[in-house]
């Protein structure tokens, strides 16, 4: 079989973790598969280079912050190929750019266009395991760029289609998908499989787990993932094609912090002034969730919630007032911007959830009866999405999870002695 393994960061945290990486690519190797290794950054070291590079430039994401921010898998890379010739098994590092895994220019935030995978089949030929930095790509006019953080995950699949792989195991700090955050939710429940376009609006949605541009890759290419733990040896969740299903159900409930909400006023045309929005946001690949239009006369306006680290990018472009009939560039006609920072996302993700069995039924019975302090609501087929401040995003995960029936049942014997005492 052909194997693709990818290694987080808390994986190979330090040297001892490192040689235990080795000893698990071996098993494989002495099983006789082909097995390609992708690795992350040891844990902290790409917080550690950002933190530089912001201490520089603040938080802008340029040309320079990827040739920093991509060099902590450059040493894990090399490492792990030393700790592999050290027990036997012929190793080589690669970058990104020396296979080339071509990405767009989006610094910061690329996308993968295409992977190379000559070098890595010459690697097989020869018997030599390659060891790939994950989280890099280069562009077509040779500058290095990063996939947005978390992005190994999003090599490894790629790498995985490019060597038409049987299947791609990601060797991470948990044991495998959950219905929430683990470390969050002490009762969540780990999930044998799940669909990629429920894991792939988890993985929108908060769950870091898996990276979302890599389930949707995995999508695309019909990759088979394997979510596992890099610590105890055994089964994790597996990312698969689940055809087409229509029972309603919940898969996950899912956080995310560090969400800002602008509200921005104008007398304008306010579906115009939404479209220039939605264009500034798609141009710099911004996520958003719902862009809420309040045509209310004097107090009209847009509502949009984006991620806190991308305000200055729409908040330098919005000039307020800018309908100075000299400047013909101005678009936005905005006269006040309402700014609401510290927000949590929250997400509710499944399957039908608009449906007789009344899960959205269910959601606003709670809001309403527990006065739940939520400053958005939004509801569609696949997830439910709510905002509130971060404060107080544990114990709306937490409830949530309860309410809708997640929480982990009791073991069966427990449940047997109790009814039957
Ligand atoms: P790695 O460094 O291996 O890539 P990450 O930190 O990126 O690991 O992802 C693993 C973390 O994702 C876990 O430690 C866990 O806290 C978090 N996580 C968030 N949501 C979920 C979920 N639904 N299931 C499992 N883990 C989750
Ligand atoms: N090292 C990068 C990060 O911390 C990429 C990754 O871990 O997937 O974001
Ligand atoms: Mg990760």
């Amino acid at each position: 079989m052909r194997i693709v393994q990818k290694f987080g960061g808390t994986s190979v945290a330090d040297i001892g973790r490192l040689e235990g990486v080795a000893l698990k690519i071996k098993r494989e190797i002495d099983a006789g598969h082909q097995v390609a290794v992708v690795v992350s950054a040891m844990a902290g070291v790409t917080n550690q280079l950002v933190t530089y590079t912001k201490a520089i430039a603040g938080a802008t994401l340029s040309e320079e912050y990827d040739v920093v921010a991509s060099t902590g898998e450059q040493i894990t890379t090399g490492l792990l190929a030393m700790a592999l010739q050290q027990i036997g098994v012929p190793a080589r590092s690669f970058m990104g750019w020396q296979i080339p895994i071509i990405t767009d220019k989006n610094h910061g935030n690329a996308s993968i266009q295409s992977v190379n995978p000559k070098v890595l089949l010459a690697c097989w030929d020869e018997g030599i395991v390659p060891i790939i930095s994950g989280f890099q790509g280069i562009t077509r006019s040779k500058r290095i760029t990063t996939l947005g953080r978390g992005g190994s995950d999003t090599t490894a699949v790629a790498i995985a289609a490019a060597l038409e792989a049987d299947r791609c195991d990601i060797y991470t700090d948990v044991d495998g998908v959950y219905t929430a955050d683990p470390r969050l939710v002490p009762l969540a429940q780990k999930l044998d499989q799940i669909g990629y376009d429920e894991m792939l609006d988890l993985s929108a949605m908060g769950a870091k787990v898996l990276h979302a541009p890599c389930v949707e890759m995995a999508k695309r290419y019909g990759i088979k993932v394997h979510v596992r733990s890099s610590f105890d040896d055994i089964p994790g969740t597996e990312i698969i094609s689940q055809g087409t299903d229509s029972i309603p159900r919940i898969s996950g409930v899912t956080h995310s912090l560090g969400w800002a909400r602008l509200k921005l006023y104008s007398h304008s045309a306010l579906v115009l002034q939404a479209h220039y929005l939605n264009k500034l946001l798609v141009k710099n690949r911004i996520p958003f969730e719902s862009i809420d239009c309040h045509d209310i006369g004097e107090m009209s306006h847009l509502s949009v919630l984006i991620p806190q680290v991308s305000l200055a990018v729409v908040m330098n472009t919005i000039d307020l007032n800018s309908n100075n009939k000299n400047n013909k560039k101005a678009k936005f006609n905005f006269f006040e911007m309402i700014l609401e920072n510290s927000l949590a996302k929250i997400g509710i993700i499944g399957l039908n959830l608009i449906s007789k069995k009344g899960f959205s039924d269910q959601l606003l019975k709670l809001i309403n009866r527990d006065q739940l302090p939520l400053t958005l609501i939004s509801i569609a087929p696949q997830k439910f999405c709510l905002c509130a401040a971060e404060s107080l995003a544990p114990e709306l995960v937490q409830t949530l999870h309860n309410q809708f029936g997640l929480d982990i049942k009791p073991h069966a014997t427990t449940e047997y002695i109790s009814s039957t005492r």
